[in-house]
């Protein structure tokens, strides 16, 4: 007889080595759930997947993005948070966005 696991839901993070002390850090992202039926959703959505993901009944549609700055859990040293791919001046607003069916 198996015996059957407890769940634990599963979240995306982030993670950045503190250039002060070398410790690493885990950040959890940032998410937020898009709502196909919310207008400006709507838009954000065809603008990221196109006009047909819309019409996919069972699809999630959300974006991931860090926090704007981020605190070292050893040394307690705060960092303005970017994302690697990113100059520093067009970080802002930028969000990676994620679709599951
Ligand atoms: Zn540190």
């Amino acid at each position: 007889m198996t015996k059957e696991l407890r769940q634990v839901e599963m979240h995306g993070s982030y993670v950045f080595d503190c250039p002060e002390c070398g410790v690493e850090n885990w950040q959890r992202c940032i998410t937020e759930f898009l709502n196909k039926n919310n207008p400006e959703d709507a838009a954000c959505i065809e603008s990221l997947y196109g006009l047909e993901a819309l019409s996919e009944d069972r699809a999630v549609f959300r974006m991931v993005s860090h926090p704007d700055t981020v605190k070292c859990k050893e040394c307690k040293t705060t960092f303005k948070a970017v994302s690697p791919d990113a100059d520093d001046d067009e970080d802002e607003d930028e969000f990676d966005s994620d679709m599951e069916i």
